[in-house]
């Protein structure tokens, strides 16, 4: 790993983060033991954690974005590791959206005369 990828993989925090993996599909297996009321079962009979209006699991403490049961997290989430690719995939995904998001708005915004700028 080059220099550039340690040093840009040592600035990422889950201090600074969304959350942004605990909007991801979390499969349950024979070993977890979480409460049964934050699970669901998906069409196809697949165990997960449910997840809240907002997308995100329904086991996050939404105003610290924290994990509610972090000791007893499920093994999926046990094993993701800050700062690994999937991390660093979501949080390129979420910076993508974000640009798109903003520049969506550029084109939308009123001009200086009130109209809507095309
Ligand atoms: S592991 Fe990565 S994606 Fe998850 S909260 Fe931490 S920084 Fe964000
Ligand atoms: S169980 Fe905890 S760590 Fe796992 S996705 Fe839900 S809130 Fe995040």
């Amino acid at each position: 790993m080059n220099r550039a990828k340690r040093e840009s993989i040592a600035s990422i925090t889950c201090a600074t983060c969304d959350s942004l993996c605990c909007r991801l599909t979390v499969i349950l297996g024979k070993d977890d033991s979480v409460p049964a009321h934050l699970t669901t079962h998906q069409v196809g009979g697949l165990h997960v954690m449910a997840k809240d209006q907002d997308g995100w699991c329904a086991a996050l403490d939404g105003k610290q974005m924290k994990c509610r049961i972090y000791s007893s997290r499920p093994i999926v989430c046990k094993s993701f590791a800050m700062g690994g690719p999937y991390c660093r995939a979501e949080r390129d995904e979420h910076a993508k959206q974000s640009t798109r998001l903003i520049a969506m708005k550029l084109i939308g915004e009123t001009s200086h005369d009130g109209n809507k700028a095309h």
